[in-house]
C-alpha cells in the first residue's frame, strides 16, 4: 500500500481531524528522511501502538549550525515513501521549508540546561530548532504518540523535558538504538562514508562499548574510563574526536564518580562527516 503523501499542514489537519474525532489513536515518527532500519523500528512501535502512523519528512534548516551539512543532507523521497509503504505507513508528511517557515521564527523552544554539554557547545542553536520544529510537528498532527530514537540521546532528552515543561499530553515512546553487526549505529550520514571511513567509524561503537563494560564491571572513575578508551581514536589520522563523554542520565551534565547509571556520549567527525553514538550503563547495585 503506498502511503498518502501530503505537502501541505493544512491537508494533514483535514485527513488528521476525523480519524482523531472518531477516536482512533496517532502516531508520529519526526524523520529527516533517507530511512534506514532504525527509522523502520520507530515506524514498526508507531504500527503497533496506534491506529494511524505519520512519518515526517523534513530537513529542518533552523537545527543546521552549518550551511554545506544541510546542503550536503541526503534526499530520497521516491526510496523513502517506498519505505513507508513497505511499513504500512498511513500518511507521509513531507512540507518544503516555505510550508514550515512562512515568516521568520520568532517564538523558538529551548532547554539550555539541557544543552550545555555533549553536542550543544560544538552545535550552537541546533537543539533549540530541534525543539521547535517538533513542537510545530506535534501541533500541526496533534498525535497521541510520538517515536524517537536512543541513538539520539540529547535530543530525546530535551524533548522529553519540552512535553513535561510544557504540559504537553503527547506519550513519547524511545527506541533503542539500531546498529550495523559491528556495532556501528545506522545513520543517514553513514551514506556519506567512504569504504575505508566506513570500516573506522566503527571506533566510535567500540570506545562506547568499552567504557560502558567498564562501568558494569565497577569501575567508578569516570577520568579513569576515558584515559583508558581514549587512545583507540588516535590510532586513525581520519578521526578527530570532538567529544566523548560519561555523564548524568537525568541532567546530562558530566559525572566524576560514577554510582548511579550514566549515558556514555561521543561524536567524532571521520573525514567530513560527523558522527554521534551512545550507550547506557549502570554501576552493578551494592
Ligand atoms: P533523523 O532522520 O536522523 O533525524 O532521525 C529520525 C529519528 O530516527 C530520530 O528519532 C532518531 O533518533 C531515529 N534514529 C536515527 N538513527 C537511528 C538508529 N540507528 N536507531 C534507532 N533510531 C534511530
Amino acid at each position: 500500500m503506498t502511503p498518502e503523501l501530503i505537502t501541505s499542514i493544512a491537508a494533514l489537519r483535514a485527513r488528521l481531524l476525523p480519524i482523531r474525532r472518531s477516536g482512533q489513536t496517532i502516531g508520529l515518527v519526526p524523520t529527516m528522511g533517507a530511512l534506514h532500519l532504525g527509522h523502520r523500528r520507530l515506524i514498526e512501535g508507531a504500527r503497533r501502538d496506534n491506529d494511524a502512523v505519520v512519518v515526517t519528512i523534513f530537513v529542518n534548516p533552523t537545527q543546521f549550525d552549518r550551511k554545506d551539512d544541510l546542503e550536503r543532507y541526503p534526499r530520497t523521497l521516491t526510496d523513502d515513501m517506498a519505505v513507508c509503504g513497505e511499513q504500512h505507513v498511513d500518511f507521509v508528511f513531507a512540507p518544503d521549508s516555505a510550508e514550515m517557515y512562512p515568516s521568520e521564527q520568532l517564538t523558538w523552544v529551548d532547554v539550555p540546561a539541557l544543552t550545555e554539554h555533549l553536542c550543544g557547545p560544538s552545535r550552537p542553536g541546533h537543539f533549540r530548532g530541534v525543539a521547535t520544529v517538533v513542537m510545530k510537528l506535534f501541533q500541526i498532527a496533534q498525535a497521541d504518540r510520538a517515536y524517537f530514537g536512543e541513538k539520539d540521546a540529547q535530543q530525546l532528552a530535551v524533548i522529553r523535558r519540552m512535553v513535561r515543561d510544557l504540559n504537553m499530553s503527547i506519550e513519547i515512546v524511545a527506541i533503542p538504538t539500531v546498529r550495523e553487526s559491528d556495532g556501528l549505529a545506522l545513520s543517514s550520514r553513514n551514506q556519506r562514508l567512504t569504504a575505508a571511513e566506513r570500516n573506522i567509524a566503527v571506533t566510535l561503537s567500540q570506545a562506547l562499548f568499552t567504557a560502558g563494560k567498564a562501568v558494569q564491571n565497577g569501575e567508578r572513575s569516570a577520568g579513569t574510563i576515558r584515559t583508558s578508551v581514549l587512545p583507540i581514536f588516535h590510532t586513525h589520522p581520519e578521526v578527530r574526536l570532538e567529544y566523548f563523554s560519561i555523564v548524568d542520565v537525568e541532567t546530562l551534565t558530566p559525572v566524576e564518580t560514577i554510582a548511579t547509571p550514566v549515558l556514555i556520549a561521543g561524536a567524532m567527525y571521520v573525514g567530513t562527516t560527523r558522527l554521534i553514538d551512545n550507550v547506557l550503563a549502570a554501576p552493578p547495585s551494592g
